[in-house]
C-alpha cells in the first residue's frame, strides 16, 4: 500500500518520519472489505482485463437514499456533490476507494462493474 502511495505522490511513505497516533494493535477478527478478492485478483491478471472484470465503482440507489450527506462528507477526494440532497457522484475524479459504500448508514451504494 505504501508503494502505491509513492507512486502516486501521496506523501511520506518513510513509517520511522511519520507520526502515528494512537497504538498499533493487531485487529483480531477484522473482515476484509468486500472488494478485496476483486483487487487481488485484479494484481493476478492483465490491466485491461482487470478493468473489465474486477473493478467496480459506487453506485447510489437514489430513491431509498436518506440525503444525509455522510457519503459526500467521507469521500477523500470530494467527488460526491449533493445537489437536492441527493449524492451526485463526478466519475472523473473518483478514486474508487470505496469509503463512500462502507460508510453510508442506510447501505444504499452498492458496487457495479466499472464499465
Ligand atoms: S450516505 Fe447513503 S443515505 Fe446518506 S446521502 Fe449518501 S447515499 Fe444517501
Ligand atoms: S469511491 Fe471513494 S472516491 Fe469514489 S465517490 Fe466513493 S468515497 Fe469518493
Amino acid at each position: 500500500m505504501l508503494k502505491v502511495a509513492s507512486q502516486r505522490k501521496l506523501g511520506e511513505i518513510d513509517v520511522s518520519k511519520m507520526n502515528i497516533l494512537g497504538e498499533l494493535n493487531e485487529i483480531k477478527g477484522f473482515k476484509m472489505p468486500s472488494t478485496f478478492i476483486c483487487q487481488v485478483a485484479g494484481k493476478l491478471v492483465n490491466n485491461r482485463i482487470s478493468g473489465i472484470f474486477f473493478q467496480y465503482k459506487p453506485a447510489i440507489k437514489k430513491d431509498k437514499c436518506k440525503g444525509c450527506g455522510v457519503c459526500a462528507e467521507s469521500c477523500p477526494v470530494n467527488a460526491i456533490t449533493m445537489i437536492d440532497r441527493i449524492p451526485v457522484i463526478n466519475r472523473k475524479i473518483c478514486i474508487r476507494c470505496y469509503c463512500c459504500q462502507e460508510l453510508c448508514p442506510s447501505d444504499v451504494i452498492e458496487l457495479k462493474r466499472l464499465t
